[in-house]
């Protein structure tokens, strides 16, 4: 097993392994920019190294710094957490090439999952249903035009290397194709220095669910169930669910299985989440994630099972601790994801936190790298915790979570706690009837509009 763990990553997430670190016994590092010298991570981890001012770009992404500091500490392994370098398969390559261990898939499982395009080629070989569109990238809005006729208006633009919801245009009739072909590709362009776009049928009204997945180097591979993470805004989640209100054991069971083959027969390594699109009880592929996610809480409550070990233990060599007979699902878990952000506006609230207050009692969880005085930065992304809650059935977690986001106190900046109070006390979240289109018409009633 490593000795030494490098958290590449800040935040919550960075405590979140280092939680998990410490409990196998493992020492940790942490790394943090100029911004971050008072952060949580940096006072719980055993070492810590400054990689650099706090722009991201010259800290949390500069790989030679987050290298040597791997190299100064004597760490084994880096551990890249979520966003950030977590899907960069150049990073990963170094760290393996360095003779440390990169927790996560290979290199190149990464990379071809990166790619969109190439992704749902390899999935769609493997069994797993993707969604009707172009074989390939769309080389010009005359093909582009020519396939949407055949698969049908509405449809969608996606960049290849696409990711965060950007680079994507509906389009509902031939006559905004042209525009939103080339505005795609300018977006692509300039997001992920990559204009490869290519076209899917664009669904109406669909879920999206995505399964967890775990995969050994001895040719084991489990799925954790799905988790239904519909409830979104300017594409990003900010409410998930397991199980979701929509799906039976039976097809949890077929679902499940026909993804954990896949990544067996792929031989990838690590944790990943298959993301779906579900409408008229059929799934659709959209893509795979080759890392933890910000919500993969929720299957640990409900299953019980510790993902960031199991990522741990698997990059070590060691075989899951688990096989798919083990896997039982108890109860019902929400994750309300709490950004520094006006609820409305959803303008971002950086600030000194003045007082704190996290709610606690039985089956709740906080993920958070929050303490009072502490001030967050306006560098990175506005997630300052995740409120897990798990009850015995969906309607017991609903009022668990209710009570829980009453208790909890965030002073000084604005949160989302105000908008996740009103959404569960909304008659269409409670009975689960939401589609990924729900939350941005609910916003703008709020608003007013
Ligand atoms: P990204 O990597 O940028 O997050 P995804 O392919 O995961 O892109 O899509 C993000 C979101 O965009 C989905 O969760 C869904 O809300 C919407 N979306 C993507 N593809 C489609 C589609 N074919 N039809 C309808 N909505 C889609």
């Amino acid at each position: 097993m490593f000795e030494k763990v490098l958290i590449a990553n800040r935040g919550e997430i960075a405590l979140r392994i280092h939680r998990a670190c410490h409990e196998m016994g493992i020492k940790t590092v942490a790394v943090h920019s100029k911004a971050d010298e008072t952060a949580m991570h940096v006072r719980l981890a055993d070492e810590s190294v400054c990689i650099g001012p706090a722009p991201s770009r010259e800290s949390y992404l500069n790989i030679p710094a987050i290298l040597s500091a791997a190299e100064i500490t004597g760490a084994d392994a880096v551990h890249p957490g979520y966003g950030f370098l977590s899907e960069n398969a150049r990073f990963a390559d170094i760290i393996n090439e360095h003779g440390l261990t990169f927790i996560g898939p290979s290199g190149d499982h990464i990379r071809l999952m990166g790619d969109k395009i190439a992704a749902k080629e390899t999935v769609k070989k493997l069994g797993i249903p993707v969604v009707p569109g172009s074989a390939g990238g769309i080389e010009s809005a005359e093909e582009g035009a020519k396939l949407a006729a055949e698969i049908g208006y509405p449809v969608i633009v996606k960049a290849a290397s696409g990711g965060g919801g950007r680079g994507m245009k509906v389009v509902r009739s031939e006559e905004e194709l042209a525009t939103a072909f080339s505005a795609a590709r300018t977006e692509a362009k300039a997001a992920f220095g990559d204009d490869t776009v290519y076209i899917e049928k664009y669904l109406g009204k669909p879920r999206h669910i995505e399964i967890q997945v775990l995969g050994d180097s001895h040719g084991n591979a489990v799925h954790l169930g799905e988790r239904d993470c519909s409830l979104q805004r300017r594409h990003q989640k900010i409410l998930e669910e397991a199980p979701s209100p929509v799906i039976d054991q039976k097809t949890r069971d077929r679902m499940g299985g026909i993804v954990a083959d896949a990544i067996r027969e792929m031989g990838y390594l690590g944790a990943g989440t298959i993301e779906f699109l579900f409408e008229d009880g059929k799934f659709y592929f959209i893509e795979m994630n080759t890392r933890l996610q910000v919500e993969h809480p929720v299957t640990e409550m409900i299953t019980g099972i510790d993902l960031v070990r199991e990522q741990i233990r698997v990059a070590a060599g060691h075989p899951l601790s688990i096989k798919q007979k083990d896997i039982k699902f108890h109860g019902h878990a929400i994750e309300c994801r709490i950004n520094a952000e006006d609820p409305l506006t959803l303008a971002p609230s950086p600030g000194t936190v003045t007082e704190y207050h996290p709610p606690g009692g039985l089956d709740v969880r906080v993920d958070s790298a929050l303490y009072a005085g502490y001030r967050i930065p306006p560098y990175y992304d506005s997630l300052i915790s995740k409120l897990i809650v798990r009850g015995a059935t969906r309607e017991d977690c609903l009022l668990r979570l209710r009570r829980s986001l009453e208790e909890y106190v965030i002073g000084g900046v604005k949160t989302s706690i105000p908008l996740h109070q009103k959404l569960i006390e909304n008659e269409d979240f409670i009975s689960g009837d939401y589609d990924i289109h729900w939350l941005e018409a609910y916003m703008d009633e709020l608003r007013g509009r």
